[in-house]
């Protein structure tokens, strides 16, 4: 119920009041919000207060996961060698053709808005913030505290004053970054895109919600990420429910090297279905995709919701088995392992 005393607290803030992005012309817009493109089940409040109510015995335990070890110092001084690092949850650090990206960064104690209370990390970070290298890119999915987290965005911008990284946010979270003095920005709607160095960044479709307060629900859009270099595509699903999104991506922007895909934060199914890949969602999507490889994220270090918090590999690796998809195409790591992205290029 702790997380309960979060969302009282919030409602005792204020909530903010900023103009809505809207263009009349786009379906996913409307003058209340923005909606995702395929029909879904919609929960609202109510439903989340019976979810929390129907689990209140359910004891989830947690322990930290094994860390990886890995070399910040290597990882600061290399501008050649492809790496991903995942530094848990739905962060990695990601290093190809001499950019270094960072995924939507999380490296706080709590997913919350406040400290005191809210999911609380049981994996530690994968790479402290202080010894991250020099960010060029950051892309953020969207506005939930899993994925968005004020105390590390703030801090990346404010080590790196001289050199700030660009932040890529979906449509509606740029006034947001601004209230937080972080200017180098940009916004993006789905299937725009943007030329940065010898990479083009797309804004892409996938079937979520957004809010940080009761009273934002669905104001900023959520969004996927495709990051297209002449030698390398990677795609960063953010969080998102299975839909035909990834069939449609897969159309216009593939084919795909690697894919960022969430496994875990899929139970109560009757609640999460809509908004959270289940390990078999993933698998789906990495088909759908048609992703060369993919790599499993979301899971094993907040607890956000009900099942055991290392089911979701053993059941990708059953939907896997099941499929007839070799184990090293969609892999999973280690919280804090670095991977050599060598084996994307030998095509
Ligand atoms: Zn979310
Ligand atoms: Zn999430």
């Amino acid at each position: 119920m702790k997380s309960l005393m979060g969302m009282a607290f919030l409602m005792a803030t204020s909530a903010s009041c900023q103009t809505l992005p809207y263009d009349p012309t786009k379906k996913h817009h409307t003058a209340e919000g923005f909606v995702n493109n395929y029909p879904h089940e919609k929960h609202g409040f109510t439903e989340l207060l019976k979810w929390k109510w129907e689990s209140f015995d359910l004891e989830v335990k947690t322990k930290a996961l094994p860390l990886a070890e890995n070399d910040p110092e290597y990882l600061r001084k290399n501008r050649t060698d492809p790496t991903l690092t995942w530094i848990g949850h739905a962060t990695f650090l990601l290093q190809f053709a001499g950019l270094n990206i960072l995924t939507d960064p999380q490296l706080s104690e709590r997913a919350s808005p406040v400290s005191f209370a809210g999911p609380k990390r049981y994996t530690p970070v994968g790479l402290p913030i202080e010894r991250l290298p020099l960010i060029d890119v950051v892309i953020i999915s969207h506005n939930h505290y899993d994925h968005l987290d004020l105390t590390s965005v703030k801090q990346i911008n404010d080590q790196q004053k001289n050199k700030p990284p660009l932040f890529f946010v979906p449509l509606g979270l740029k006034s947001w970054f601004a209230e937080q003095g972080i200017e180098n920005v940009v916004e993006m709607d789905w299937w725009d895109q943007q030329r940065h160095r010898e990479w083009t960044i797309h804004s892409v479709p996938v079937q979520h919600f957004s809010a940080r307060t009761p009273w934002d629900r669905d104001k900023t859009l959520w969004t996927g990420w495709i990051l297209q270099h002449p030698d390398f595509v990677f795609f960063f699903a953010g969080d998102t429910g299975y839909s035909k999104d990834f069939a449609d991506i897969q159309k216009r922007l593939g084919p795909i090297d690697l894919s960022a895909l969430p496994i875990g934060a899929y139970e109560p199914r009757w609640f999460m279905k809509s908004v959270h890949f289940n390990p078999d969602d993933a698998v789906k999507a990495h088909q759908d995709l048609r992703s060369r490889y993919s790599v499993g994220m979301h899971w094993g270090t907040f607890k956000l919701t009900d099942e055991p918090i290392e089911e979701p590999p053993r059941l990708l690796k059953k939907a896997l088995e099941r499929e007839g998809i070799s184990q090293d195409k969609f892999f999973i790591m280690k919280h804090g392992q670095t991977i050599s992205l060598e084996f994307i290029n030998s095509k």
